[in-house]
């Protein structure tokens, strides 16, 4: 049997080791999340709203402690990791604010007599299969949501965050969560198909990689699961010459290195206009060369270590391989001296369609600046990759970015913005990014029965 292991990415050292459950183990989870299910759905909504409001409280009480697993198992840089705390405090409270309205009946304008509404149902147990890059977040914005909405819920958390994973069952049954609502479970890949082809499991959220994506996805059509996936991005971050430079090129660096870079909304592809190309690559490089990799648990921490040595492998090698394909090297940045997943902020230039990373994910510090002439010839390149997440536009034209926002196929566009997370903006992508969407009432009633009740 496998094992969930915390190894301090800053140093190498494995700190907490804990081993997977048994198929016997998994199937009593399955059968409490179905006992809690039928007693959960008819629970009164303050009970609820209870709940929700306790866990966001719990959150920003325990702020100082729930952050340091997550610098301590990935690294996050301190003040990243309180600011993650906080968005996952505002989602649970959000949802508590709202359950309500989301739930209401939505009465049908009918050419027949009599009347008809859409009623908003829970489904039943679901599954979710979580990333480690922001590990309180990815599963707030499943749990609260369908917390509230009254299904149940087994999380498979990422094995290199076992001791977050924990935090959060923890933190919601004191919120006062029933037994059996929400169920940390340290399972393999076959057990997590396993819990999709249970016929008592009614969905499957995941968030990561494409192949985890493909893999579960196949597991939930097999067997007429519903499925909701949010992937990877290769977020196009778009510069058109009458941008404010400064703003941009901070943007830019927030943007790309915020987390070590390793989110799926980090701006990984940044195009800009022949016009401005080099003072925007000089003031770019200028301010990426500032986020010197350090100490994640120190106050001024603005990059800490990678998830994991093998992130860094990962990267390097991208990254390595362009160069030697002929990439121009427009910040030399890489993996430090000392110990520890530490990796310099990289930026290239110059990349050709031939070389990995044009269309490949770089989750960690390194970025790819293009150069292009027209504002079609940006929308062309944005376009050709094969993800679809968010997208930012730096121009001081709205009408310009209008057009550009019409005519990107990404889930997101944020406008002289980069990409971000709240709990009342619909998140998710199109192409290879996924599908369904997270947070606000779409992601509420992703896992809802939209249930007609018509009386002719
Ligand atoms: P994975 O996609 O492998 O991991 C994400 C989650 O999926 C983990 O809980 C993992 O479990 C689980 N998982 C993996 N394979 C399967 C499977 N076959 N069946 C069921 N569950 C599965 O991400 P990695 O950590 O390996 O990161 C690799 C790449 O994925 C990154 O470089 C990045 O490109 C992308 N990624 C994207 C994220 C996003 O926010 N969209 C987040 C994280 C990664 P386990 O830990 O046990 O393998």
């Amino acid at each position: 049997m496998g094992v969930y292991t915390t190894t301090n990415p800053a140093t190498g050292e494995a700190v907490k080791t804990f081993p997977e459950i048994s198929d016997a183990e998994l199937q009593e989870l399955i059968t409490r999340s179905h006992a809690a299910y039928r007693s959960w759905r008819t629970t009164s909504l303050d009970e609820r709203r209870a709940v929700l409001i306790r866990a966001a409280e719990i959150h920003r009480e325990r702020a100082e402690e729930l952050a340091a697993l997550l610098t301590l198992e990935m690294g996050k840089p301190a003040a990243q990791a309180r600011s993650e705390v906080a968005l996952v405090a505002s989602i649970y409270q959000y949802y508590a604010d709202n359950v309500e309205k989301f739930m209401a009946d939505e009465p049908l304008e009918i050419s027949g007599p009599g009347t008809a509404v859409v009623r908003t149902e829970p489904i039943g147990p679901l599954v979710g299969v979580m990333p480690w890059n922001y590990p309180y977040y990815q599963v707030a914005r499943f749990a609260a949501p369908n917390i509230a909405l009254g299904n149940t819920i087994i999380l498979k958390h990422a094995r290199n965050c076992p001791q977050s994973a924990l935090a959060i069952e923890q933190v919601l049954t004191e919120a006062g969560l029933p037994d059996g609502v929400y169920l940390n479970a340290f399972v393999s890949s076959s057990q997590v198909a396993d819990a999709i082809a249970d016929p008592r499991v009614q969905g499957v959220s995941l968030t990561g990689s494409e192949k985890a994506g493909a893999a579960v996805a196949e597991v939930a059509g097999r067997n007429l699961t519903k499925c909701v996936l949010e992937l990877g991005g290769s977020d196009p971050f778009i510069v058109l010459d009458d941008a404010d430079l400064d703003e941009a090129a901070a943007a830019a660096a927030t943007g790309r290195l915020g987390n070590a870079g390793q989110a799926c909304t980090a701006s990984k592809r940044f195009l800009v206009q022949a016009g401005v190309y080099d003072e925007f690559v000089r003031r770019f490089v200028g301010q990426a060369a500032c986020w010197t990799p350090g100490d994640p648990t120190s106050a001024d921490t603005k990059i800490g270590p990678l998830s994991s040595e093998s992130a860094v492998e990962e990267l390097e090698e991208l990254v390595e391989e362009a160069v030697a394909q002929g990439a121009e090297v427009l910040l030399d940045g890489g993996r430090t001296d000392e110990p520890g997943a530490f990796y310099r902020p990289t930026l290239l230039g110059g990349v050709t369609p031939e070389m990995r990373l044009y269309s490949e994910e770089l989750f960690g510090p390194a970025g790819v600046v293009y150069r292009f002439e027209t504002v079609e010839e940006a929308i062309e390149l944005a376009n050709d990759s094969p993800y679809g997440l968010s997208s930012s536009v730096f121009t001081g034209d709205d009408e310009k970015a209008q057009h550009i926002a019409e005519s990107l196929e990404t889930g997101m566009v944020w406008i002289n913005s980069t990409s971000k997370s709240a709990p009342d903006l619909p998140f998710g992508g199109v192409k290879r990014s996924g599908f369904g969407r997270e947070l606000a009432r779409f992601g509420f009633n992703e896992f809802a029965n939209k249930k007609l009740v018509r009386n002719p």
